[in-house]
């Protein structure tokens, strides 16, 4: 999978229509301070799934939604889409009949955010098992904010562990066993709930 074009709408600074394209290779941000390069690496974090508004530097997730400037009125929306080749066919089973992936997830303010795979209405779980299981993702160590580094110089063990595992790939597996297991505790409950209702009725 390769992420191929960034769209944004109403995304923080990003106000008008703005489209990013990721040419194979090393893709360079610059330009001065406060134009919105941070704010560029968080849509593609926000598209990708991720739940936390500090991750965010929002107060509240609705804060992402431009909230005006210069005169121009804040928007009620935002949209961010990304665009994924997926030639080589290594998304989920469920998302992986389509070369493209068009990903997008659109906030309404009070209303909360929803996500879209090629049109479809999708989990936001479902956008985060993608980049998960490709190694990227909201959380990815492929996405490194500003004093990151000196962060994960000072970090415990278990946290750098945690990094290892995301970088190799095998977060997905853990969401997946953590949904596995809550599956299974469901199941146990409702069979303790059966053989109780069977021993009544005997
Ligand atoms: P630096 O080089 O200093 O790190 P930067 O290029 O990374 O800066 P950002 O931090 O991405 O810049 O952008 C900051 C700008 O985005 C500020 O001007 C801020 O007012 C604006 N901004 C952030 N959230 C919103 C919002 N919801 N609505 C409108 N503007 C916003």
């Amino acid at each position: 999978m390769r992420l191929t074009r960034l769209r944004l709408l109403g995304f923080k600074s990003f106000v008008e229509p703005s489209d990013f394209l990721i040419e194979p290779g090393l893709t360079g941000v610059v330009g001065p301070n406060g134009c919105g390069k941070s704010n560029l690496v968080e849509a593609l974090r926000w598209v990708m799934g991720e739940s936390s508004h500090k991750n965010l530097r929002a107060a509240e997730m609705d804060d992402v939604i431009f909230a005006g400037s210069g005169g121009r009125p804040g928007r009620n929306s935002a949209e961010v889409m990304l665009t994924v080749d997926n030639s080589d066919r290594t998304a989920p089973a469920s998302f992986n009949d389509a070369d493209v992936l068009e990903i997008s997830r659109r906030i309404e303010r009070e209303k909360g955010s929803q996500y879209r795979i090629n049109g479809r209405e999708v989990r936001a779980r479902d956008v985060q098992l993608i980049f998960a299981d490709a190694s990227t993702g909201a959380r990815s160590p492929a996405l490194v904010r500003q004093g990151q580094i000196a962060e994960l110089i000072a970090a415990k063990p278990q946290s750098r562990r945690r990094i290892l595992e995301e970088a190799a790939g095998i977060s997905g597996l853990h969401s997946r066993r953590h949904e596995a297991e809550l599956r299974l505790q469901a199941a146990e409950q409702n069979l303790a709930r059966l053989e109780d209702v069977l021993a009544q009725i005997e």
